[in-house]
């Protein structure tokens, strides 16, 4: 039998069950739903899609799958060159692998190595934002600060080796000033914290931490695998402040297969080229770079460009502004919005049990956590669908 994700096995209620999917709609036996939430926030353009697919078949009659150790193939290469061009400045250097969580894990390992190759054997700390998400992992669990893992505080301590701020100026400073000579690198997600409640904060957050890392020669990492292609308004929020690494996931391949990459810049590639062995990156998932993933990404990134899907973003935020203008409820603590985000947060988890079926009812597909009740729609829904979603979240507390 299947054993579910983040679900007590004991109480959970039955699944829906999809028979088909297509744009921005889930089939159920019974039902047609928008999908608001994108499948984790990764299906941008929609189900099936008629050139993703297309992609993805012909790249299958070619090959599905080789390993890159000691091999290489067209669709790895031309998405490395093609993340090389579209990313800013000298983030150039794509290590890829299966999973988002994977990638963090390997951005760890790159700012600890960038060290260890340096002589600098001192440098063993990460500095993390509270409230932080960076995957399901173990390493990628210590250093994000999500309520679900705390069972690993209580069973092992905290770990001596992350170091946890809330995300103020001031505690950013002191941080750096207590902890620099021992931090290898600090890592966030930009602007808008997910799974840790669809928090968001200001841009100058970023440019005192770029400024900081730079003063302390401490990396600055973006896990930028919820918030890249666009989710807060931003292609990336890298192209704003500038990361020395970068690890994009989810919506790399449309949301089709699972995928991610750890992008560097060129001064952390330097670090790792030497005459010694032992400096180079030990790492290699064996589904790193699957033609079938790499070439589906390729067209996604071009669905993005082509149909000029910034423009659609700010369009969605434009709407949701304005649909959500003047709404308040006194369940209600507070509503964030940025670019193709919403999160209405309320005061007690409890005023959103029952949500997840109310909105099923009315052709939503929602899934509400803790306090938050949220949508990040596919970027290619129409107005109408979207005020639909809108509308839903709207009259749950209208009822
Ligand atoms: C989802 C997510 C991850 C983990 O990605 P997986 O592909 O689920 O392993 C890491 N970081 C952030 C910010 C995420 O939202």
């Amino acid at each position: 039998m299947i054993w579910y994700p983040y679900e007590q096995m004991k109480t959970m209620k039955p699944p829906y069950k999809i028979i088909d999917a297509q744009g921005i709609y889930l089939y159920t036996e019974d039902k047609k739903l928008i999908d608001s939430i994108s499948s984790w926030w990764s299906v941008i353009h929609g189900y099936k899609n008629k050139e993703l697919n297309d992609a993805i078949k012909e790249q299958l009659d070619m090959f599905a799958h080789v390993m890159l150790g000691g091999l290489t193939h067209d669709p790895a290469q031309a998405l490395a060159e093609k993340l090389k061009s579209w990313l800013p400045c000298d983030l150039d250097y794509c290590f890829f692998s299966d999973s988002g969580s994977v990638a963090v894990e390997v951005a760890i390992k790159m700012a600890l190595q960038y060290y260890v190759n340096k002589g600098e054997f001192n440098r063993t700390k990460v500095l993390a934002l509270e409230h932080s998400y960076h995957g399901d992992t173990f390493r990628t669990m210590e250093i994000g600060d999500d309520v679900d893992y705390h069972f690993v505080l209580q069973a092992y301590g905290k770990s001596d080796k992350v170091i946890h701020i809330p995300t103020d100026m001031d505690s950013l400073e002191k941080a750096f000033e207590q902890y620099h000579d021992c931090l290898n690198c600090f890592i966030v997600e930009p602007l808008l914290q997910g799974a840790g409640g669809m928090r968001m904060y200001d841009i100058s957050f970023l440019q005192r931490a770029r400024k900081l890392c730079d003063q302390y020669e401490v990396l600055l990492i973006f896990d930028e695998v919820a918030t890249g292609f666009g989710r807060t308004g931003h292609r990336f929020v890298a192209d704003v402040v500038l990361p020395d690494i970068l690890v994009l996931g989810k919506a790399l391949t449309g949301g089709y297969i699972g995928h991610a990459v750890t992008v560097a810049n060129k001064k952390v590639y330097k670090r790792f080229l030497s005459d010694n062995q032992s400096h180079a990156l030990m790492h290699g998932p064996t589904f790193m770079a699957n033609p079938l993933a790499c070439s589906v990404s390729l067209k996604a990134i071009e669905l993005f460009e082509k149909n000029d899907y910034m423009s659609k973003i700010s369009k969605i935020e434009e709407i949701t502004r304005r649909e959500m203008c003047g709404f308040t409820d006194e369940r209600i603590k507070d509503i964030r919005i940025m670019g193709g985000c919403i999160c209405v947060e309320v005061y007690n988890a409890d005023d959103l049990k029952g949500y997840q079926e109310f909105a099923y009812n009315r052709g939503v597909f929602s899934r509400p956590f803790l306090n938050y009740m949220y949508a990040m729609v596919p970027y290619i829904i129409e107005e109408a669908e979207l005020v639909q979603v809108l509308d839903t979240m709207k009259a749950w507390f209208l009822r």
